[in-house]
């Protein structure tokens, strides 16, 4: 009995190591510690043939309570906790909004509610665990400040969570592994060095597929719909990375913000941007940095030292969505000081170097198109997906 205790410990711990590479929001790096803890886990299963008892312990960790309190305590353990009070408040205050976001499309979220800290971590990362445990690197801060920017990366990490994205890689990995023969005969040699190796070069085999990636970026434009978020931060936090002086050619940076199994920043950005045009009946576009609607330019953004011109052309957009999806387009164009709106809807506030907001009221008058917007089929069957299965 006590072994089994502690053969689920020391499985928390696996899981926790394993699981934060790869199938993050970006890569970790992965502890050498592990490599004890496989030879451990494997003899704490009594024997790796035994499927059954890997799907055991992957249920009790991805279901139960105490299984998602360990493996929370796991990474804790592990990443350390971050303490800065405006990160942590943040943090919940977003996570209320964010639940209820996933919820309005999928109701399975409060049957297993997100269990979330800040990390001590200090580069650009967050992700999400199975049990629906979910951490953030405090160094995300540090890339990005704008909430709505956040709630991207949130969402991106519960969309893997709602669909069990890391649970299903995870059993793929731990079947080869066993089918192979790999797991059973690094015990039986009671060698650590080929568990070392499958450790470090090998582990990021389990990992989230490329579809995966997809669906949890759409998910996550999805879910934004959903919240009082901008939703076209989906594509300004791609342009972000880009822009960024670390987002181009650092090698170092490349593989941490883009691993090979990931779609580019760009792919990324562009299928936010697509998506929108769409919600918009393909009236609103960015192209280039120029936002235009009906096929003429509204308005190019210009940008300064915190934001380029580029990244602000999407929340443009982003507004814009919001006022076609609330049927504002057919209302009148008006500024108010600085800010533009249509209807009741703020478009943009105009900085240095922009039109001035009465031009661009004009501006959107003459362009906007008045009829109802149709949701193409496309966008129409990515918001189904979100949808839990019915219950049979
Ligand atoms: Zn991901």
């Amino acid at each position: 009995m006590k072994d089994h205790v502690v053969s689920k410990k020391l499985l928390s711990i696996v899981m926790a190591g394993m699981l934060g590479l790869g199938i993050s929001y970006t890569a970790l790096p992965m502890p050498e510690a592990h490599a004890d803890i496989w030879g451990a886990i494997l003899s704490g299963v009594k024997g790796a043939q035994d499927y059954a008892a890997t799907d055991k312990a992957m249920n009790y960790y991805n279901n139960t309570e105490q299984g998602r309190q360990e493996l929370l305590a796991g990474y804790k353990e592990k990443y350390g906790v971050c303490e800065d009070e405006a990160q942590n408040n943040q943090l919940a205050s977003m996570m209320n909004n964010l639940v209820d976001a996933v919820g309005a499309v999928d109701n399975t979220i409060y049957k297993k509610p997100y269990l979330y800290f800040v990390n001590k971590e200090t580069s650009f990362n967050a992700f999400c665990s199975m049990g629906h445990v979910m951490s953030v690197n405090t160094g995300l801060y540090s890339v990005i400040s704008n909430p709505d920017e956040i709630a991207v990366v949130l969402l991106h990490e519960m969309g893997h969570g709602q669909k069990d994205h890391v649970v299903n890689a995870t059993r793929k990995k731990m079947r080869v592994a066993i089918a192979s023969g790999v797991l059973g005969s690094a015990v039986g040699n009671g060698t650590g060095g080929y568990i070392l190796d499958m450790l470090v070069n090998h582990i990021d085999k389990v990992q989230i597929t490329k579809k995966d990636e997809w669906e949890a970026d759409n998910l996550a434009l999805t879910y934004l719909l959903h919240s009082n978020y901008n939703p076209g931060a989906s594509a300004a936090i791609w342009q972000r990375m880009m822009d960024s002086p670390h987002g181009g050619n650092n090698d170092m940076i490349r593989e941490i913000f883009s691993p090979s199994d990931h779609p580019s920043n760009m792919q990324r950005r562009d299928n936010y941007s697509k998506r929108m045009t769409d919600l918009t009946g393909g009236d609103v576009t960015v192209d280039k940095g120029v936002v235009k609607i009906g096929g003429k330019e509204f308005v190019k953004p210009n940008g300064n030292l915190q934001i380029s011109g580029k990244e602000r052309a999407y929340f443009v957009l982003g507004n814009l969505v919001r006022a076609y999806q609330n049927q504002l387009n057919a209302e009148e164009a008006t500024s108010d000081g600085s800010t533009v709106y249509l209807g009741s809807q703020a478009i943009m506030t105009s900085m240095e170097g922009d039109p001035d907001a009465a031009t661009l009221a004009q501006r959107l008058n003459a362009l906007k198109s008045s009829k109802p917007v149709k949701i193409p089929a496309r966008e129409q069957k990515l918001q189904d997906s979100a949808k839990p299965e019915p219950a049979k």
